[in-house]
């Protein structure tokens, strides 16, 4: 045993001697950089491998996504967390939770994808808009959902806010008055993977009778004034929060209590007016 170790200790330094007179030959600053070379080439490998393993061999592609991508969309999207709704007060731990995991590029027409993550409302098409991170993390957090809550959302446009609602609750349901919206935010949702979700293509001032009472609403267009169907389909000790007039509206948050109706005035605020065409009936 003792000799093993010896000999191989005798050949290791007969070796560390080699290594020594051959980088006494070659200039050690050419040996550093064709190390960093080979390991630049190393990287280089790896990172394409990753790029390859993302998209799907047996699906057409349409655009290549690439681990950076994705990457840097996550990145983008703590950033988001941190700057906009943390800085701002927004503290529910699951309603934080759903903002980081919620791809709101996805929801974004790709000519936008690039301004998902910035601090505001973008065009969805149709004069609508997909509203801005922090307004869609307010409400959400106003509305204190536990986890096993029904709740509806009048309003579908892009889809986005349908997917955090899907992320804390175990339904969601949610009206579009214009079909292609509510068409293409159904798509989105189901490529995501969510099943938990259901979209009628109707007018929201109706409500969706079918599945009331809701524990929770969320009016994600403008009334005048607070539409009495939507009180009707709220449960009891349900809430609902909306913007409310023309022009400049105010965030409220509607309580049905024991009691009666409690409203409690949150925020000045400024979404799309809630149109008020006769879209009916499909339920
Ligand atoms: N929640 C959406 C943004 C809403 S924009 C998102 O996450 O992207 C407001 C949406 O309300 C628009 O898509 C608009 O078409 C829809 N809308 C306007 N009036 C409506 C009505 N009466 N009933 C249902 N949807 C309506």
């Amino acid at each position: 045993m003792k000799a093993d170790r010896d000999l191989l200790g005798s050949s290791a330094a007969l070796q560390a001697s080699r290594v020594q007179e051959w980088r006494g030959k070659v200039e050690d600053k050419v040996a550093d950089r064709i190390a960093v070379w080979i390991a630049g080439v190393a990287i280089l490998a790896s990172s394409l491998q990753v790029s390859q393993c993302v998209s799907d061999p047996h699906q057409p592609m349409k655009s290549l996504v690439t681990q950076s991508d994705v990457d840097a969309a996550a990145a983008s999207r703590e950033q988001m967390v941190k700057n906009q709704l943390e800085y701002r007060g927004v503290r529910d731990p699951r309603v934080l939770k759903a903002m980081r995991k919620v791809p709101r590029d996805k929801f974004v027409p790709p000519e936008y994808r690039d301004r998902a993550y910035d601090d505001g409302a973008l065009p969805i098409g149709y004069d609508q808009t997909i509203s801005q991170p922090y307004i869609v993390a307010f409400m959400t957090e106003a509305l204190q959902l536990s986890g096993k809550e029904r709740v509806l959302e009048i309003g579908t446009g892009s889809g986005y806010q349908a997917a955090v609602l899907a992320e804390l609750v175990p339904e969601v349901y949610s009206v579009e008055l214009i079909e292609p919206l509510a068409r293409r935010a159904e798509k989105t949702l189901s490529e995501l993977g969510y099943t938990n979700f259901k979209i009628k293509v109707g007018n929201g001032y109706e409500g969706w009778s079918a599945h009331a009472p809701y524990d929770a609403i969320m009016v994600t267009a403008a009334p005048a004034d607070i539409p009495p169907v939507l009180i009707d389909q709220l449960g009891m000790n349900g809430r609902m929060i909306l913007p409310v007039g023309t022009g400049t509206q105010d965030l409220i948050l509607v309580k049905k209590t024991p009691g009666g109706i409690v409203k409690k005035d949150l925020l000045p605020v400024r979404f799309v007016p809630m149109l008020n065409q006769d879209r009916h009936k499909d339920d």
